[in-house]
């Protein structure tokens, strides 16, 4: 929409409309970038033409440039409106990553209070244009997150706030509106290692810089969500007990021992616990009723199956045989063949 009157604000009460209105949105941190080019995206180029990104073609393909300038997405902005919503709960020592315990979709709430904070800021700056990115954009979010001052990002590449830790959604307002930007805060990482230390698959790697990067061919919650079909050998024993993701880097940090929970409804735990055995009986219909509007869908029937199958066999359990000689049986290739690689291992120890 082109605005038809620009009101001129100051920039501190801008300012502070912002931050006020993120907050009735529902959001934990909130901070603005400018849209500029991204000093950061010489090393993203560098990540991903490097191979770094493994089976994620969609990080390298002719939507990568796009990243060079948040303005390639909007070529009015002014800046970054940069987002935090916290998805930490109490909840089951889970096989599955955090963020995929709710009952719903991340992305929908997460547009949707974009939406309302659109609308809110509309009310008091006037029409503006705007676009809102959510985790699918073609954007440097962690880069931005951090020049808008919600934190730095770790060794274990992800983005730390100093008060409330690493357990958080980003989303992003490209604005035609200019705020003026906030700060980047200083790297709090210090001499600490524990996340490059506790990775079981050592993915955490120097990157020529100094800086850390993920190689996502070596990192488990690439194999058990992105990765599709069965998986190398030396990967079904690395992936542990994992069934949908990995946050070891991210709970052994201790910038989240003291991290908030959050109330939000829809982030709770949607179930008690993920025993395997009980993972293992799912069928491709009660699957998609349990996992339709949830990120475990992205794995799909197979893949989760798949990696029921590996857990089982690195459990050393052998209750879990009988369940395994049913997975053995299904039609789909990889979740057959993990089964038969799993009852190989508990067999010799049964
Ligand atoms: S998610 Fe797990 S495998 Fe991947 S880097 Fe972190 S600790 Fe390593
Ligand atoms: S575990 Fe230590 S090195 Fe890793 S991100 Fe946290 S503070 Fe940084």
């Amino acid at each position: 929409m082109i605005p038809e009157e620009i009101i001129e604000i100051p920039a501190s009460l801008q300012r502070s409309q912002f931050l006020a209105a993120a907050s009735v949105a529902g959001f934990q941190l909130a901070g603005a970038a400018p849209a500029a080019p991204m000093d950061d995206y010489p090393i993203y180029n560098q990540w991903v033409t490097g191979g770094l990104a493994g089976p994620m073609a969609y990080l390298a393909d002719h939507r990568a440039p796009l990243r060079a300038d948040p303005r390639s997405l909007l070529s009015s902005a002014r800046s970054v409106l940069c987002l935090g919503l916290l998805y930490n709960t109490p909840g089951p020592a889970a096989p599955i990553s955090r963020y995929a315990w709710g009952a719903g979709d991340y992305h929908d709430l997460l547009r949707h209070r974009l939406t309302s904070l659109v609308q809110s800021l509309e009310q008091v700056w006037g029409a503006f244009e705007y676009k809102i990115c959510v985790d699918t954009a073609p954007l440097l979010e962690r880069s931005l997150a951090r020049l808008a001052g919600l934190g730095w990002i770790g060794r274990n590449t992800c983005l730390i706030n100093q008060s409330s830790g690493s357990w958080f959604f980003l989303g992003e307002i490209l604005t035609s509106v200019e705020l003026e930007p906030d700060r980047p805060p200083p790297d709090r990482c210090g001499s600490c290692t524990r996340c490059v230390d506790a990775c079981p698959t050592q993915a955490l790697v120097p990157a020529p810089d100094g800086r850390w990067r993920l190689d996502a061919r070596l990192c488990i919650s690439t194999w058990t969500i992105e990765q599709h079909g069965a998986l190398p050998a030396a990967h079904r024993s690395a992936s542990g007990q994992h069934v949908f993701g990995c946050d070891i880097c991210q709970e052994v940090c201790p910038w989240n021992s003291r991290a908030p929970f959050t109330a939000e409804p829809a982030f709770q735990p949607a179930n008690p616990g993920y025993d395997l055995a009980e993972l293992a009986t799912l069928t491709p219909e009660s699957f998609r009723q349990r996992f339709r509007h949830t990120p475990v869908w992205r794995a799909k029937y197979a893949g989760l199956m798949r990696n029921v199958a590996t857990a089982m066999g690195n459990s050393g359990d052998p209750r879990h045989i009988e369940p395994l000689r049913r997975l053995a049986t299904y039609p789909d290739a990889a979740i057959s063949e993990h089964a038969l690689w799993a009852l190989g291992r508990l067999e010799r120890i049964a």
